[in-house]
């Protein structure tokens, strides 16, 4: 049996809501998942490496990507530019592989109009007082960079319903089975399976009967 082709699944969230956690959980369930990585201007956080976490490159080197087409998506997000490498993630999925992108609403948009087989999650938190609890617990951001964070977490909200999905992460177990089911479910659909039936059963007669149908 040959492979089927990967899923494209795009989670957008806003920060806080848990969604490196509950990527990181998904990466794990599904072996055959991958996170793409993406390119950035941003400067490296102290334990961040380059490859890894993101690919680190400077304003013009983004620019001359953008315009030689190389990017599946790309966006401004807090003064830096973010964009998805479109070779990289279309190659992937040829090879069957599951790829997972962690992208801001602009970006999960776009890609939604560029390939509309992806799979688009917008993960919520289950009240703005509780994400502004856990932006505060979490310590990294002075109460400037928490205050900005929570009006862009309104605005990014607000693109909730152009999503395929929503998931409400209070509890993370019950987020996660969520996002499972949805993964699980999305890779059984008849409109992914119709020009593949030969890769998921090997019996030549049940292929037949249902291309004959
Ligand atoms: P951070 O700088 O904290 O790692 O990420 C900031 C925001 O940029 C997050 O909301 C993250 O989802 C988003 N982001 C990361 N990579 C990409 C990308 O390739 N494209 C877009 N549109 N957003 C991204």
């Amino acid at each position: 049996m040959g492979k089927q082709k990967g899923l494209l699944i795009v989670i957008s969230a806003p920060s806080g809501t848990g969604k490196t956690t509950l990527c990181h959980m998904l990466l794990e369930e599904f072996p055959n998942m991958e996170f793409s990585i993406s390119y950035t201007t941003r400067k490296p956080r102290p334990g961040e490496l380059n490859g890894r976490d993101y690919f680190f490159v400077d304003r013009e080197t983004f620019e001359r990507m953008i315009e030689e087409g190389d990017f599946l998506e790309w966006a401004e997000v807090y003064g830096n530019l973010y964009g998805t490498s479109k070779s990289q993630v279309l190659k992937a999925l040829e090879e069957g592989k599951d790829i997972l992108l962690d992208i801001d609403t602009q970006g999960a948009l776009q890609v939604k109009k560029n390939f509309p087989e992806a799979v688009l999650i917008f993960i919520l938190p289950p009240s703005l007082k509780e994400l502004e609890r856990r932006l505060r617990k979490r310590g990294t951001d002075d109460e400037e960079t928490i205050k900005k964070r929570l009006r862009i977490a309104r605005e990014e909200i607000g693109k909730a319903l152009e999503y395929d999905y929503i998931v409400v992460n209070d509890i993370l177990e019950v987020a996660f089975e969520r996002l499972r089911s949805i993964i699980t479910a999305e890779k059984c659909r008849t409109d992914r399976l119709s020009g593949e039936i030969e890769k998921l059963v090997e019996d030549r007669e049940i292929v037949e009967l249902i291309r004959k149908a």
